[in-house]
Parts: C-alpha cells; structure tokens; sequence
C-alpha cells in the first residue's frame, strides 16, 4: 500500500509530549497538521514549544530558519474535534485511559468521513479494546511512536482483532515516509517495546526500595555498563511517571497479575504526588 500523500492532513489529538511531537514529524514530511488538546491554550502551545525545539537547531545551523517557519505554518491548532474532520489520519495521544480514549474514537467516527483512518499513540492498551464498538472498527490501527518522536526512529503499527490488513500497510508505508523505522506488530499487552521494557524499569525500582543503590547510582551503570543511552530513573523522569505507572498498570492488570509485572509502591506515591518528572520539574530528580 503507497504511502498517504503529503496533501493529505493529519490530525493529532492530545498536544502533550508525545501528540505535539507527533504533529512535528507529519509537518517536517509535508503534511497540513491539526493539534487539538481539550485544555485552553494547550494546542498553540504544543506549536510553540515545536518552534522553540527547531529553532535551537537553527542555532547550531542544523536547519535553516526558513524551513521552520515552513514547518510551523502547517501546523494549525483546533478548537473542537469537529475541525479535524476532513483529515485522511487522526492519531490520537491523550491520557493512558481505556475508557477516555474510547470516548474520543467513538466522537471521530461521528464526525469523520468514511475513509478517515484512526490511530491511537498508546503505549499499552489494548487496540483491539479502543476499537471495540465502533461501526468500522477495521480503520483502527495503533501507531506507536517513542519519547522523543521528532527523534526516536522506531514506530509500532499495531493491529488489533478487526484492523483492515490495508490499513496497516498504509500506516506502515506512511511512517516509513516520515523517515521513521516501522514494525508490524498484532496489539499484545505493552505491544512489543513496553512489554520488554517492563523487567528494565521494575528491578531497578526493586533494587532502588531495597536500598541496593540510589538512582543516579543505578543510572551511571546502565549507562556505562549496561550500555543503554539512558538509565531507568532518567527515562522514567522523561516518560512521565502518570504515564510509565499507566503503561505498567495495564500490563500487570491485563496478564491477571502477574508479578513481574507488578507496580511499583514509590512509583504510584511519586504519582499521587503530582511528582511526573521533567515535565513537572520534580520526579526521582530535580529539574526545577
Ligand atoms: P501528556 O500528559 O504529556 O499529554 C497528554 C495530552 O492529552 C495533554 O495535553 C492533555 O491535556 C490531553 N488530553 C487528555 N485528555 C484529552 C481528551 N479527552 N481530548 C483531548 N486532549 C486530551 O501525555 P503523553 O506523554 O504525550 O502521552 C500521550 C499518549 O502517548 C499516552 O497514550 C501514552 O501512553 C502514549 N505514549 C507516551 C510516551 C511517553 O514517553 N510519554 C511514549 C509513547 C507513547
């Protein structure tokens, strides 16, 4: 299946870190962009924040400064979700909810034609599930970008019971086109990357609660010696811990409880703590 054209709009709902990064791939490959974010304000400044990331590149001479003004006049913020209904995909990244996302899916089949495809960025639930219900629920598909995505290569496309085969060879072919790495994968529990993450994140809150090692300790050392680009404290921090404790929650709930999959205690208290990590200045370290 070809690719969706460059004239084709996407629609991005959700403008928090992932959607607005989203937004900025389809806009850096041509597309015209709609961020919608039901809070005030949020989709400008999702747009904004893109700005301000594009232009430290041109800082360093990255980019030049024309191809971001370019970049960010076709992103156009939305006020309803009815404004995104002419557009060819609509990938949805909002809260890590089953319910709520059903919700949003079930207002875009109203309000969207026919061939309007629907994606969601969740990093766990079931898609399968997020289709459930609707009439066309073979238009659904996930689409699973990593943290950051303008620069993370790697997307899932997941299918779930009733995903169209030609739906996921045209997301497939269309991330491709936005320079990213795709995988198919069928919608299991954390999909493929959340699921073999899980163990990374969980032993080291484990060692970390029996006092093995602090988490910049455990971080340098699955740095340096682990070889990974970041420790599980920093990326957890980076994720948003709302987040990582939702993706592990829905894991753990979804295989009947299984403990290797269980949540962390000082996870769901930095949670209920309001302590979500870089974009909240606070989380297992200081940003502000
Ligand atoms: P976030 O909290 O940064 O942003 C979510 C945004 O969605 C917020 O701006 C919020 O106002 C908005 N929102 C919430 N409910 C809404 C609704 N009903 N309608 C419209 N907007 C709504 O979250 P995030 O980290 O960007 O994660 C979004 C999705 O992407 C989640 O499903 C998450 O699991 C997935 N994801 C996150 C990461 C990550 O590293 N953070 C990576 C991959 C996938």
């Amino acid at each position: 299946m070809p690719a969706l054209a460059t004239s084709d709009i996407i629609a991005v709902i959700g403008a928090g870190a992932m959607g607005a990064g989203i937004a900025q791939v389809a806009a850096q490959a041509g597309h015209p962009v709609r961020l919608y974010d039901n809070r005030d304000g949020a989709a400008q400044a999702g747009i904004d924040g893109v700005r301000r990331q594009l232009e430290k590149r041109v800082a360093r001479g990255k980019v030049a400064q024309a191809e971001v003004d370019a970049i960010v006049s076709r992103m156009t913020p939305a006020a309803t979700l009815a404004e995104l209904a002419d557009s060819r995909l609509v990938v949805e990244a909002i809260v890590e909810n089953l319910e709520v996302k059903r919700g949003v899916f079930a207002e875009l089949e109203a309000l969207c034609g026919p061939d309007t495809l629907l994606a969601s960025n969740t990093s766990s639930l079931s898609i399968t599930s997020i289709a459930a219900g609707l009439e066309r629920p073979e238009r659904v598909a996930g689409l699973h970008f990593f943290n950051p995505a303008p620069v993370m290569k790697l997307v899932e496309v997941i299918s779930g019971l009733a995903t169209d085969a030609e739906v996921a060879e045209t997301l497939y072919a269309t991330a491709a086109a936005w320079g990213k790495v795709p995988v198919h994968a069928s919608s299991t529990p954390g999909f493929i990357v959340n699921r073999v993450a899980r163990p990374f994140y969980a032993e080291a809150l484990r060692l970390m609660q029996e006092g093995a090692a602090a988490p910049a300790t455990l971080d340098a050392l699955l740095r340096q010696a682990g070889g990974f680009r970041m420790g599980p404290f920093e990326l957890m921090d980076l994720i948003g811990h709302d987040v990582n404790y939702a993706v592990t929650r829905s894991v753990f709930d979804a295989y009947y409880g299984d403990t290797r999959f269980e949540p962390s205690l000082v996870q769901q208290a930095l949670v209920e703590a309001g302590r979500l990590g870089r974009k909240s200045g606070q989380g297992f370290y200081d940003y502000r």
